[in-house]
């Protein structure tokens, strides 16, 4: 970056951070934007004098609420809801739901602007928001979560709708709770819209939505191999997390002939040694999605080591993809990654990295998929599933798994052609910002000052 470019990047950032006091996910995930952003406006004088820069990291509204619920115990207990609905510049407010007791302003602020990009880049017309709550489902009740999400729906249902903002679900937002949410939503507003994704099978949803986040990271890890003449095969790989971007993104590793050997929670990692195949799979997902078990039960049963309370980046691997939450990177962790022979790492989670482990990546040129350009698989079939309910159609599984393959190698080109940088290097951040910008950006400048 030149000094010119250094210094407006840094006037920018003076700003955003006087705007967002003690928001350091949102001025994180700013940051990372800017340091491309600005520069590629500084050389094309068609984006100046637009004040794009400042207009897009102003969120079109934040709604923030109160969810009172009963527990089972009949105390009334009480959380924060939000909604971020960043911009429908290019199509309708869409991103996820999140359900953690971290939850704060600052992380779906930050989750909401990323989306923006992610949803630009896919090619589909989708806008980008998030939304979530700190309520913890981890330890409730069935019944407790249903009358959670009810009691949340009872008041979103008024922001949120099928051509205006289609929430869909992230970390604690699976198909159970989607299905109490949709189940309010149509119960109110008395009309079966596409209103959420990753609805169930029978009604409205979309096949492989629930694989399609882990799959497309795997498919983009791909791509970015074989524009270096690579391949998947034999490679040994780490995996962080255990929700269902984790545990498909494992599927597919397993499936191309990659070797898998580790998993994680919040308590700690599994190293299988001899890697996980299908048979491993099925039982780690039954413990996921029906046992809501922890990872540390498979170490009990397959008779491998559990490394409580870290993580498993100081495992030797070629290639590492972090699926579990944000920051769950930083530097001292990539650098090990490296040393330890990691070409590639490609982010199931959004902003999987920290900036120090990003600085890091790109000092060492190894190939790095960021989570907006790796992980957009899984609002992209959110996408397709908004797609057949409009037509009041369901595609296959073929089909649809044919178009995520089609639309991740497309999103790869799209960082190719803005993140080349010689001959031999590409870097994919700085495509991926660009690329998600533009289109989002030439929008608003046909919308005159909007
Ligand atoms: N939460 C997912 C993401 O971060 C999916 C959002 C969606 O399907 O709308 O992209």
């Amino acid at each position: 970056m030149n000094d010119q470019d250094a210094r407006s990047v840094q006037k920018f950032m003076d700003g955003v951070v006087l705007r967002n006091p003690g928001e350091k996910e949102y001025q994180q995930a700013v940051g990372e934007f800017a340091c491309d952003v600005i520069p590629f406006v500084n050389e094309h004088p068609e984006y100046q004098n637009h004040n794009l820069s400042e207009r897009l990291t102003e969120p079109d509204r934040v709604i923030i609420f109160r969810v009172s619920w009963e527990d089972d115990q009949g105390k009334v207990r009480v959380n924060r809801g939000y909604r971020v609905q960043h911009s429908n510049a290019i199509g309708p407010y869409k991103g996820g739901l999140r359900f953690h007791p971290s939850v704060s302003l600052s992380i779906l602020k930050f989750l909401a602007f990323e989306q923006t990009f992610k949803n630009s880049l896919t090619g589909l017309p989708m806008g980008g928001g998030k939304g979530g709550s700190n309520f913890n489902p981890k330890g409730k009740s069935d019944r407790e979560i249903m009358r959670f999400c009810q009691s949340f729906m009872s008041e979103l249902y008024r922001h949120i709708g099928s051509h205006t903002d289609v929430p869909a679900g992230d970390i604690g937002v699976g198909g159970t709770e989607i299905s109490y949410l949709f189940g309010q939503y149509k119960r109110l507003v008395n009309q079966f819209t596409g209103v959420l994704t990753g609805k169930g099978l029978s009604f409205g949803g979309s096949a492989i939505r629930v694989e399609a986040t882990g799959y497309g990271t795997i498919y983009f890890m791909e791509d970015m191999l074989k524009h270096k003449a690579q391949n998947i095969e034999g490679k040994t790989c780490l995996v962080s997390g255990s929700g269902n971007v984790a545990l498909y993104a494992t599927e597919k590793l397993i499936q191309h002939g990659a070797k898998p050997v580790t998993l994680s929670d919040s308590s700690g990692f599994i190293f299988d040694p001899d890697g996980f195949d299908m048979d491993k799979l099925a039982w780690l997902k039954d413990l996921k999605e029906v046992r809501k078990g922890r990872i540390a039960e498979y170490a009990k049963e397959y008779g491998v080591e559990f490394f409580a309370g870290q993580r498993p980046w100081s495992t030797p691997c070629d290639l590492a993809f972090p699926c579990a939450t944000q920051n769950e990177v930083n530097a001292e962790q990539a650098r090990t990654l490296i040393e330890n022979g990691c070409i590639g790492v490609a982010e199931g989670s959004n902003m999987g990295s920290d900036a120090g482990a990003i600085a890091v990546y790109r000092e060492a040129k190894i190939l790095y998929g960021p989570a907006k350009a790796a992980n957009a698989g899984g609002v992209a079939v959110s996408g397709l599933e908004m797609t057949q309910n409009s037509i009041r159609m369901s595609w296959t599984r073929k089909e649809l798994n044919q178009h995520l393959g089609d639309i991740m190698n497309n999103i790869h080109e799209r960082c190719v052609e803005y993140g080349t940088e010689s001959a031999t290097h590409v870097d994919y951040l700085k495509g991926a910002n660009i690329a998600g910008f533009k289109k989002v950006a030439d929008a608003l400048i046909a919308y005159g000052v909007v």
